[in-house]
C-alpha cells in the first residue's frame, strides 16, 4: 500500500515525503497535530497578522543546496534577523559587537578594547563568551566578565534552567561576540523568510499525487512497533520496510532508559493598536522580567498593516509531557549519555529512520533538518 511511513510533518519528515514521492514511493505522512510544518507553522490571526504559533522562525544557511530546495516550494522576502538586547537601561546590539563595545562604554575605554581585541584576534572572529572568560589578560576578562553578567547569565538562567557553563559549550556560542560592525543576528550567505509563510510552502512540499496525509493523528494510532522482532507494522498487520520517525526518541522506546529533559515555553501573543511596538523584530530581556524575548511579527514577515501589530513574549518552562511541548532538547553531558543508550537502541530499528530535532535529540536549526533529511533521502530513495 505504502512505500514509506512518515511520522511527523515538520522540515525532516515533510522534507522526505518529498523526496521519497519524487522517487516514485507511495508515502504516508501522520502527524499528531491539526496542522503540517511542525514548529514552523505560521497562521493569520483574526486581526490579519501572521504570526509563527510555535515562535519566531527565520531561515538561514550557506547550503546551496538547502536554499534551492526550499525555493522550489516558495519565494522568499529577503529579511535579515537584527537583535537589540535591554541591558543597564538601553538596547544595544548583539551578537555583542564593536558597535555594543561604543554603545555601552564611554568611547577612549572602548577604543582600547577594541585595539586590545584586535591584537589578540582577527578582524571578522567570533570568539563564544566562554572562550573569552579564560582570558588571561586582564582588561579583556573583564569584558568577558561584564558580557557574561550582563548578555548571557540572566537569559540563560531563565531560558534552560542553569548557568552557561553547565550547558554544552555550543550552546552560548550560537551567539557569539563578533569583532565587527555586522549587526545582523545570522551571517549566512541565504536568509529570508517564505513570502508566504512557512504553512503555504509546506502545503507546496507535500502537495505529490504520492503523498497522503493524516493529521491528529499520533504513531500508536495506526503503528504499532514490536519492540521484539524490532519491526514496525500498520494498522496490525502490514510490514513497514520503511518508516522515517521525526518524534521523540524516549517515546519511540516507552522511554525505557528514562526520560530526555527538554525545555518548554509559554506564548503570549498580544495584539496592539499602532504600526509598531519595538524599533526591530526581537528585543532580548537578558536581566529583567520572566520572559526572555519580544517579537514582533511584521518585521520578520514584512507584512504591511499601518493599524495593528502583533507581538509574542517568551516564558521558559521545564517540558512536561502530555502538558506542553517539548521545544528544547538541552545539551549537556548526562543528557548526551541517555541518549547515546537511545541512539545505540535504534541501531537495531533497520527499517526506521530517525532524524530531527525530536529523534535525535539535537538542537538544530532548521536548515541542519533540510540538510540531513535530503541526504538521508539520497541514500534511502536512489
Ligand atoms: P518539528 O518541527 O518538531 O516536527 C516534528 C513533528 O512531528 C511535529 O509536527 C510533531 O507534532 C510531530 N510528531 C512528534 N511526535 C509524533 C508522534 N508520536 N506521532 C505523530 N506525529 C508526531 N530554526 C531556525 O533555523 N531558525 C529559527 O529562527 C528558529 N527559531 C526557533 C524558535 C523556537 C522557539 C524553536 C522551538 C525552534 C526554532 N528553530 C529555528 C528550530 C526549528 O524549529 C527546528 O529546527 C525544526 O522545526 C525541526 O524540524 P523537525 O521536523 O525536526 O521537528
Ligand atoms: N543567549 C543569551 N543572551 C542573548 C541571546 C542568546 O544568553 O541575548 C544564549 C542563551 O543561552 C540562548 C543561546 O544563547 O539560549 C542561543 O541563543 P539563540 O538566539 O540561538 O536561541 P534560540 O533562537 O534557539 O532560542
Amino acid at each position: 500500500m505504502y512505500d514509506v511511513v512518515v511520522v511527523g510533518a515538520g522540515f525532516a519528515g515533510s522534507v522526505l515525503a518529498r523526496k521519497a514521492a519524487e522517487a516514485n514511493r507511495k508515502v504516508l505522512v501522520i502527524e499528531k497535530r491539526a496542522h503540517i510544518g511542525g514548529n514552523a507553522y505560521d497562521e493569520y490571526q483574526q486581526d490579519g497578522i501572521l504570526i509563527h504559533k510555535y515562535g519566531p522562525h527565520i531561515f538561514h544557511t550557506n547550503e546551496r543546496k538547502v536554499w534551492d530546495f526550499i525555493s522550489r516550494f516558495t519565494e522568499w522576502y529577503l529579511y535579515e534577523h537584527k537583535v537589540l538586547a535591554a541591558i543597564e537601561g538601553t538596547r544595544v546590539p548583539i551578537p555583542f559587537n564593536f558597535n555594543t563595545l561604543y554603545e555601552l562604554f564611554p568611547s577612549t575605554m572602548a577604543n582600547r578594547i577594541e585595539s586590545l581585541l584586535l591584537e589578540t584576534f582577527e578582524f571578522g572572529s567570533k570568539i563564544p563568551i566562554l572562550q573569552l572568560k579564560r582570558t588571561s589578560d586582564k582588561e579583556l576578562k573583564n569584558l568577558a566578565e561584564y558580557i557574561y553578567r550582563y548578555v548571557f547569565l540572566g537569559y540563560t538562567v531563565k531560558q534552560w534552567g542553569c548557568k552557561p557553563e553547565e550547558l554544552d559549550e555550543n550552546v552560548t556560542a550560537r551567539i557569539p561576540i563578533h569583532l565587527s560592525r555586522d549587526n545582523r543576528y545570522f551571517q549566512d550567505q541565504y536568509q529570508g523568510l517564505p513570502q508566504s509563510g512557512y504553512t503555504k510552502m509546506f502545503e507546496k512540499m507535500l502537495d505529490h499525487k504520492n503523498i497522503h496525509i493524516m493529521l491528529n493523528t499520533p504513531l500508536h494510532d495506526v503503528i504499532q512497533i514490536n519492540h521484539e522482532t524490532k519491526q514496525a507494522y500498520l494498522l496490525d498487520s502490514i510490514t513497514l520496510n520503511c518508516l522515517i520517525y521525526t518524534g521523540k526518541i524516549d517515546e519511540f522506546f516507552n522511554y525505557k532508559f528514562g526520560s530526555l529533559p527538554y525545555r518548554s515555553l509559554d506564548f503570549t501573543f498580544e495584539t496592539l493598536p499602532m504600526e509598531h511596538y519595538q524599533e526591530l523584530g526581537q528585543v532580548n530581556y537578558p536581566n529583567n522580567d520572566d520572559f526572555t524575548r519580544i517579537t514582533e511579527y511584521k518585521y520578520l514577515t514584512g507584512q504591511n498593516n499601518n493599524n495593528v501589530t502583533t507581538i509574542s513574549k517568551e516564558y521558559p518552562v521545564a517540558h512536561k509531557d502530555g502538558f506542553n511541548t517539548p521545544y528544547y532538547p538541552i545539551p549537556k553531558q548526562a543528557n548526551s549519555e541517555l541518549l547515546e543508550r537511545y541512539s545505540k537502541e535504534a541501531l537495531q530499528y533497520k527499517s526506521v529512520h530517525f532524524i530531527g530535532r525530536l529523534a535525535e535529540y539535537k538542537y538544530y536549526n532548521m536548515d541542519t533538518v533540510v540538510s540531513k533529511a535530503l541526504n538521508l533521502s539520497e541514500t534511502l530513495f536512489k
